[in-house]
């Protein structure tokens, strides 16, 4: 589609000078809107491939020592919860905890208040405390 089906926008970036409804102007130019994706399967896949990063993901699991203190996603409840609740994914020590953040924001300041970009950042909680947050 070329236009809302609602109120008839463009999908693509219409200049002044142009007719806004002309349906030959309209899949002209640049869109007006882009959602950068990118895909996370081939991503995990990717990370699993190196040794070493797969020791780190599997940590949770086979190198951390428990010694009753909160040091790590893996010692609070709520991991603990998701344990019990599917424990064919706890067996499986290549799960993977995910947070998840996002937030909007105008990267140009006061020059563009036109712009907004919301990055959405993925957090992987299996990793070692010294690189989780990384
Ligand atoms: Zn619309």
């Amino acid at each position: 589609m070329s236009k809302c089906p609602r109120c008839g926008a463009s999908r693509y970036k219409v200049k002044d000078d142009e007719d806004y409804s002309s349906d030959e102007n309209s899949k002209k130019g640049p869109p007006t809107k882009v959602l950068w994706y990118l895909p996370i399967i081939p991503r995990f896949k990717h990370v699993f491939a190196n040794e070493d990063n797969a020791k780190d993901l599997t940590w949770h699991a086979n190198g951390r020592n428990y010694d009753g203190m909160v040091c790590h996603p893996a010692d609070c409840s709520w991991w603990k919860k998701i344990d019990g609740l599917y424990s064919d994914f706890r067996k499986e020590a290549r799960n993977l905890r995910l947070g998840l953040a996002s937030d909007g924001m105008n990267p140009y300041g006061s020059l563009s208040t036109q712009h907004s970009s919301c990055p959405v950042l993925l957090i992987i909680y299996n990793l070692p405390p010294w690189l989780c947050m990384k």
